[in-house]
């Protein structure tokens, strides 16, 4: 364990592991759990990639690039894991374990590229895109462990709804082990599809043109509702200008537009420097308070330097845009749904 000045981050190896964290970060509840999903995380990896690993990756080749769809599973599943196992170790409790889960859905959804790049995609080009980001990166792009979490999540309820919690996402994992893990003899992408067919007892050939190798949103409601939950959503208490801002050297410099959004149909550009807002000197951090003083489809002037020219713009302000999700109980429950709601995580729904 490497406890560091900011660093965060794992590394899996076969029978060992490297931790790396903050060291002044286990004091607060937050931080001490999230310690503990890194262990849980790296912990898993023994299992599933040091051993259930695809075909692709089954011989290193350190002096080229390994291609592989399956990364979503490696690693997306493992995320997916990582917030479970605390929860079913007793680290933390029930109520923690859905606002980490709130957490992982609101980034998932509040990041634009989802709509545009395949997770099996986002898997395969992990050599030239997950790795080197760029100012565009969160509209063209999804990360394989985000999404590869989320759509672990609707697998694992997809399975236990089905059966009764009598079989989940916990029999894939045993059934890759004992076919791919033990052997080592590495798993094919047809071969992983397989196995979770089989566990779930049906064909998921729409469940993975759409999630998998398309860009269909995520049907979160429709999979959790037979569980007793919803997702709620808030959003920001200002109208939506689409883009970031931040502070860096004293300067104001945005940081990233939003595809389609506002500020990119007016012609804003990730890397100008933010001057002001109808005239008046504005900060990242009173930006959004600024924003508060006007209305969806007001036009605002928004000057910036663009490569030293000194421009103003005039954006149309949108709706506000969403700012976080939550997992939350339906408002009335059938004995149906608290029977599936307990099966999955271990404690009555009516205990939160
Ligand atoms: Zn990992």
């Amino acid at each position: 364990m490497h406890l560091s000045g900011q660093g965060f981050g794992g590394l899996e190896h076969k029978f060992s592991c490297t931790l790396n964290y903050p060291r002044f970060s286990f004091r607060s509840k937050e931080k001490r759990d999230r310690f503990m999903q890194l262990v849980a995380h790296e912990f898993f990896h023994l299992w599933n990639v040091k051993r259930i690993r695809p075909q692709a990756l089954e011989v290193f080749n350190y002096e080229q690039e390994n291609y592989t769809p399956s990364l979503w599973f490696c690693e997306g599943t493992t995320s997916y894991y990582d917030l479970l196992i605390p929860l079913r170790a007793g680290v933390y409790d029930v109520q923690t374990f859905l606002q980490g889960l709130g957490k992982e859905i609101t980034l998932f959804l509040t990041t634009i590229g989802r709509k545009v790049q395949p997770l099996s995609e986002s898997s395969w080009d992990a050599w030239i895109k997950l790795y080197r980001r760029d100012a565009n990166s969160n509209n063209c792009q999804i990360s394989y462990y985000l999404k590869g979490a989320m759509v672990s999540l609707l697998l694992d309820l997809l399975i236990r709804e089905k059966h009764q919690n009598q079989y989940s996402l916990d029999d894939v994992m045993r059934r890759m082990w004992e076919e791919f893990g033990k052997p080592e003899i590495g798993f094919t992408p047809q071969q992983l599809k397989s196995v979770i067919e089989e566990v779930a007892g049906v064909n998921l050939d729409d469940f993975f043109e759409r999630y998998i190798d398309g860009v269909d949103e995520l049907p979160f409601d429709e999979y959790l509702k037979p569980f007793g939950l919803r997702l709620k959503r808030e959003d920001n208490k200002w109208p939506d200008l689409g883009m970031n801002v931040v502070t860096n050297n004293g300067k104001e410099i945005i940081k990233f537009v939003e595809a389609q959004g506002p500020a990119q149909l007016a012609g804003l550009d990730a890397g100008d420097e933010l001057l002001a807002i109808d005239g008046f000197r504005v900060s990242a951090g009173k930006l959004s308070d600024r924003l508060k003083d006007y209305q969806p489809g007001d036009s605002i002037e928004v000057t910036v330097f663009h490569h030293d020219r000194l421009l103003t713009h005039q954006v149309t302000l949108a709706t506000p845009s969403p700012s976080h999700y939550q997992v939350v109980p339906l408002s009335s429950l059938t004995l149906k749904q608290l029977e599936n709601f307990a099966g999955w995580l271990g404690v009555p729904l009516d205990s939160i």
